[in-house]
């Protein structure tokens, strides 16, 4: 190994910490200045397990234990929690330990890519249920009554309903309530996947009627990660948390033990945080609107519900993506002008697509945003040179 050549791992500085942040992937999992220090704190490895006695969970002292047997469930309104080691990991350990190989699971179309990876993992075999298509791409909980009957006179066995609440791509809240009435008729376990809802707006289990919800804390908890974890009705509390024959204290679905580190500490760090601003939802889902009838006026397309509901949006627009064909920069250009005025979140290279999120940022700062885009937009009226 040449000399010096670990220097560069010494001082890992991050070039975007503090620009104003609409990525939606990052807005929901910034940290309060509690989970802050409470990283530094506990950052040693294996520090949360100074009084450990088998049980992650059980821990009194930090009190990871009330947190998640009595603050979380009751934030939530569910029977019982589990901490995971993020929301994908618990869709996995919900599937596994409810489903047979060869089952069939049924999800939306909207659902991220590790629903699909989780059912893959547990060996189930995948339904989709169709979205209504562009613009709005909503889903219709009526259409999982459908591919249930469908599965059905195939003899097949269906072992779980997933529906992505809102999803990642658009932002769209489907009817929750009406997929669980829809699940409790055919007595199939319904699993809500809350990935951007819990931590960022209000969740109630029991209104809903779902039988699990799963939540990620790096992404809408103001948390860093991976965390997260599954509420779950009482019914379900003993298969999901399975102990082992060998070890009594240990759970198999979560091999042994799961968050055991600093992400516990953050979480809960930000929780007291955390439950206040969900208070807030009405005015972020009143600024989102907002912003997305500012963006229209610039001539650009929020696709998704509308008037949506959620902060989380994604727009086209063919102007942006027009210039990108004349600018010499290419479809860069967006990317950089955004970054030279302090703005983060939209990809490099995305124009013509591309999501974003209101979450983090104030109003004042939103109309920072407008104006950066209206100039950009203004680029396209001068003529450009390609190179
Ligand atoms: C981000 C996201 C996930 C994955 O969350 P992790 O906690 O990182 O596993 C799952 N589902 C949706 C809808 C997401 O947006």
């Amino acid at each position: 190994m040449p000399k010096d050549s670990l220097k560069k791992f010494n001082n890992l500085k991050r070039e975007t910490r503090g620009m104003i942040n609409i990525d939606p992937l990052q807005a929901g999992g910034i940290l309060t200045n509690e989970a802050r220090q409470a990283l530094v704190e506990w950052g040693d490895g294996f520090s949360v397990c100074d009084f450990c006695q088998g049980k992650l969970d059980e821990i009194k002292n930090p009190p990871i234990y009330d947190f998640v047997h009595q603050i979380l469930p009751e934030f939530i309104n569910a029977d019982a929690v589990c901490l995971t080691n993020g929301a994908r990991e618990g869709k996995f350990m919900i599937m596994n330990a409810i489903a047979k190989y060869g089952d069939f699971i049924i999800i939306d179309k909207n659902s991220h890519y590790t629903t699909y990876v989780a059912a893959e993992r547990a060996g189930l075999k995948i339904k989709i249920v169709e979205n209504s298509g562009y613009p709005e791409f909503k889903i219709d909980a009526n259409k999982y009554e459908e591919a249930i009957k469908e599965i059905q006179k195939e003899k097949g066995n269906i072992a779980l309903l997933l529906l992505t609440y809102p999803d990642g791509n658009y932002g769209n809240l489907a009817d929750a309530k009406k997929l669980a009435e829809i699940a409790k008729k055919y007595n199939i376990p319904f699993l809500l996947n809350t990935a951007y809802a819990i931590g960022r707006m209000p969740v109630n289990m029991e209104e809903l009627g779902v039988d699990f919800v799963i939540a990620s804390g790096h992404k809408s908890m103001a948390s860093s990660g991976p965390i997260g974890f599954i509420g779950m009705k009482k019914e379900w509390e003993n298969i999901l948390m399975k102990k082992s024959r060998y070890f009594p204290k240990k759970e198999i679905e979560a091999l042994g033990c799961t968050a055991r580190g600093t992400v516990i500490m953050t979480l809960m760090a930000s929780f007291s945080k955390v439950s206040e601003r969900i208070k807030q939802w009405p005015e972020q889902v009143e600024k989102a609107r907002w912003f997305s009838e500012e963006m229209e006026k610039l001539g650009l397309k929020q696709l998704g519900e509308k008037p949506h509901n959620h902060d989380l949006m994604f727009f086209e627009s063919k102007k942006l993506f027009e210039i990108s064909e004349k600018e010499k920069r290419g479809r860069y250009f967006l990317y950089q002008e955004l970054k030279k005025n302090n703005i983060w979140g939209i990809k490099p290279g995305l124009t013509k697509n591309f999501k974003l999120s209101t979450f983090a940022v104030s109003k004042e700062e939103l109309k920072k945003i407008l104006k950066t885009f209206e100039d950009i937009l203004k680029l396209g009226t001068v003529p450009f040179l390609k190179n």
